[in-house]
């Protein structure tokens, strides 16, 4: 089969090297007769595992000690309902950024537990879609956090800012943007993510709590969301994804032979300034973000003729290049290009775009 690419936003592409060797193991993992999917939780073969993928997410991230890492079931949407029912304490309020449908979903979920200040940070630059810089949000005195989400996938928004407010908890939903750049865990109280994009298949969601942060959960929390009870247990205290852990270790270990977050994060740049340039260069296609909001991992653009939609999906595919239809609330096109994706992936899209436009412009 002639090589693919697949530009889908979650779940999305993995190193092909972690595939094969997912492959090879499948059946017969280091020896043992059987898959690393049909051995115990608690066995000291997959707890190796467990550790070790810890330990190098820990390293890539360069996490400080005074944060726990939990490796959860439940993904984005669970953590909209962790993040409140864990951080709010004796509080009813929280303050929440909306900068797109994610950071909106997490307010919808978090309005079943408190009272969400909601900061509207979408603004309106030269026609562009912005957001409001982090000097200009509101916070209000009353809230046991601030909440908010550094890249909305479907909006192909960005907040690259790093938060700076003094002695708030900040939580963040990291789920489309976790690994692809240096992060200073430090300024945050939580981070999280699911693990579909960046780390490894769905059924796995890492959060990063700093610990001083634990004990506070709200009685209902359920033990499965309660950060304390999860990191009592070594995120064992029920089965956990046992293969997507497995999975996302070996995407550690690829991500470390890259070079790391630091290397991974000139090649997104990279990738980003290509599939941007021939965007803005033409004006067949359109991408209404302000430049310093653009995604580097969801690029959504729209044709300027709507009705050559679906004849660039169709001729797209059959080029290879998957799943670069937009999400259905915002239409048009949309490419994913996580940190799995090779420049040579977006390259191919590109050559695939001038073409298309000097075929059909
Ligand atoms: N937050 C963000 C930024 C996302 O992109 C998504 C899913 N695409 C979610 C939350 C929801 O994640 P899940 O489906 O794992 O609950």
């Amino acid at each position: 089969m002639s090589q693919v690419y697949n530009f889908s936003s979650g779940p999305a592409m993995l190193p092909a090297e972690v595939l094969k060797q997912a492959q090879q193991e499948l059946v017969d993992w280091q020896g043992l007769g059987t898959s690393v999917m049909e051995i115990s939780h608690r066995g000291k073969e997959f707890i190796g595992v467990a550790e070790e993928a810890e330990q190098d997410f820990r390293d890539l991230l360069q996490i400080p000690s005074n944060y726990k890492v939990l490796f959860c079931h439940g993904g984005g949407r669970g953590q909209f309902a962790g993040v409140p029912l864990n951080l709010l304490g004796d509080k009813t309020s929280a303050d929440y950024v909306d900068g797109g449908y994610w950071a909106a979903s997490a307010v919808k979920e978090a309005k079943k537990y408190c009272t969400p200040n909601v900061i509207d940070a979408k603004v309106t630059v030269d026609g562009l879609r912005a957001i409001k810089p982090m000097r200009e949000w509101q916070l209000s005195d009353n809230a046991a956090y601030l909440h908010y989400c550094p890249n909305e996938t479907i909006d192909g928004i960005a907040i690259e800012e790093t938060p700076d407010f003094g002695d708030a908890i900040v939580a963040a939903d990291f789920s489309s943007t976790i690994l692809s750049r240096p992060l200073d865990v430090s300024r945050y109280g939580v981070i999280y993510a699911g693990a579909q994009k960046n780390i490894g298949p769905a059924g796995l969601t890492l959060v990063v709590v700093r610990e001083d942060l634990l004990g506070k959960a709200h009685n209902a929390c359920p033990s499965i969301l309660d950060y304390t009870v999860l990191n009592d247990n070594d995120s064992m205290f029920n089965t956990p994804p046992t293969f997507a852990w497995y999975l996302a270790g070996l995407v550690f270990k690829w991500l470390k032979k890259q070079g790391g977050v630091a290397a991974i994060d000139q090649i997104n740049q990279q990738k980003a300034d290509l599939l941007y340039g021939v965007i803005d260069k033409s004006d067949f296609y359109r991408n209404d973000v302000s430049p310093a909001n653009r995604s580097r991992m969801n690029v959504p653009f729209q044709l300027a003729d709507s009705a050559l939609d679906k004849v660039f999906l169709e001729e797209s595919f059959a080029a290879g290049l998957h799943a670069l239809k937009g999400h259905r609330v915002v239409g048009g096109m949309r490419a994913s290009i996580y940190n799995a994706m090779p420049l040579a992936g977006v390259q191919a899209l590109t050559d695939f775009m001038v073409d298309f436009e000097r075929r059909h412009g």
